[in-house]
């Protein structure tokens, strides 16, 4: 207490100005004094009981809006709203945001926060896999009906649109395959009928596409991989633009979502990192796409910032930057000279999730209601992580060691 505050106090503005870059308010965002008494991060606050003075002054409580007042531990403390605030801080132009203990959570309260039944959702064919069951299994059940597009569809999309047509999700770029769309196209084709636009953004984040700036009306992130970025805490969030945070929080509120503030605290701590740890997964990312792209073992390389990836002009036009997660291909391999090459490497961890600090790769088989194109070869993920590229890159041309070995 008593230096010089960071911020606006005690009101629900944003504490950043429009002039803050990204990088800035990583470090500055969320930090509002009233939650941090002036330590620096906000500190770990856990209840569920809030105990208050007299029965008036809980019954006042439970008349007045709850949102940013402590009330009971399912309406989150002062550590997870500082980690929500400094969220929609990124996202120029959002009305709130809603935190949940995981990616896929968010993924579907965010759906079921503007789906009704009779209702048709369009569903990028290279959604992630869960996202894609979420659909097939509860909202089928739940009568809202949906219908798969291609990834390149772009301004193509306005002819799917029909009456019941909802709702549109995209994920740019798509899990695995990792085309990149042409939101813009696909975004005022929505607005033009009046359909909601979702995003899973988890690949970009809001540093390197800023969602609710380009329109997107819900931003989702896993924010188990970048924000956190130490690959030790599931989390979510869902931004909203103007108009549609009442019902997200309201449809969350009566789901019982709360992310836990422990949760919360350790992505705060990822989140102030994330911006240059960013810079890196790129670089490092960038280097390892190029060098791939000149292997004779590799038949093409699924990096967005690369021409080869299906839709890298809307990269090139649209985003700030590319991340640390692509897929290549090996040329001519199958399951066992795949298996071989991944089973090689040593500093390339074998797991899923991805946004940690260390290099990880997976085979990846894509299963796509509309088919997936010939790569000439299958797939390998990997995502590149903090450690020496030149390390990095000789572990790999050791693996292709491994590769060509199975192949007499
Ligand atoms: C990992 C991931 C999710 C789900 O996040 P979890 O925290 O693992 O539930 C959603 N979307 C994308 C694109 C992801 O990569």
């Amino acid at each position: 207490m008593g230096q010089r505050s960071l911020h606006a106090k005690g009101d629900d503005s944003m504490s950043g100005t429009d002039d803050d870059k990204p990088a800035t308010l990583v470090v500055t965002a969320g930090r509002r004094d009233e939650w941090t008494q002036g330590v620096v991060n906000p500190p770990l606050w856990r209840a569920s009981t809030i105990l208050y003075d007299d029965v008036a002054h809980l019954r006042a409580t439970a008349r007045s809006d709850t949102h940013h007042k402590l009330f009971y531990g399912r309406r989150g403390m002062p550590t997870q709203w500082a980690l929500a605030e400094a969220l929609n801080e990124l996202e120029l132009g959002a009305e709130g945001t809603f935190l949940y203990c995981s990616g896929v959570a968010a993924v579907t309260a965010a759906l079921l926060s503007v789906l009704r039944p009779g209702d048709e959702l369009l569903l990028v064919d290279s959604a992630y896999d869960p996202t894609t069951n979420f659909a097939a299994g509860f909202l089928k059940a739940f009568g809202v009906a949906t219908r798969h597009y291609n990834p390149l569809i772009g301004g193509g999309i306005a002819e799917m649109i029909g009456d019941n047509t909802r709702a549109i999700l995209l994920e740019s770029p798509g899990s695995l395959t990792f085309e990149v769309q042409d939101m813009p196209a696909i975004v005022a084709a929505a607005k033009a009928r009046g359909v909601v636009t979702l995003l899973d953004n988890t690949w970009a984040t809001p540093l390197l596409f800023p969602a609710i700036e380009k329109g997107i009306d819900l931003s989702i992130l896993a924010c188990t991989k970048y924000v956190v970025g130490h690959s030790d805490v599931m989390l979510g969030s869902v931004t909203a633009a103007p108009g549609f945070f009442a019902k997200l929080r309201d449809t969350s509120f009566q789901l019982g979502h709360v992310a836990s503030p422990d949760d919360c605290w350790l992505a705060a701590r990822g989140l102030r990192t994330m911006a240059v740890r960013l810079k890196q997964h790129e670089a490092s990312a960038m280097e390892i796409a190029r060098w791939l792209a000149t292997q004779p073992e590799v038949a093409t390389v699924l990096h967005p910032a690369l021409p080869s990836c299906p839709g890298h002009e809307y990269f090139a036009r649209d985003f700030k930057g590319s991340s640390g997660l692509f897929s290549f291909a090996l040329k001519d391999g199958d399951e066992a000279s795949r298996a071989a090459f991944i089973d090689a490497l040593r500093l390339f961890g074998i797991g899923y999730s991805w946004g940690g600090f260390e290099s990880l790769a997976i085979p990846v088989d894509p299963k796509r209601a509309l088919g997936v194109p010939d790569h000439g070869g299958p797939l390998v993920r990997l995502h590149i992580g903090l450690e020496d590229v030149g390390d990095l890159i000789a572990d790999l041309d050791q693996g292709f060691a491994a590769f060509r070995a199975t192949r007499g």
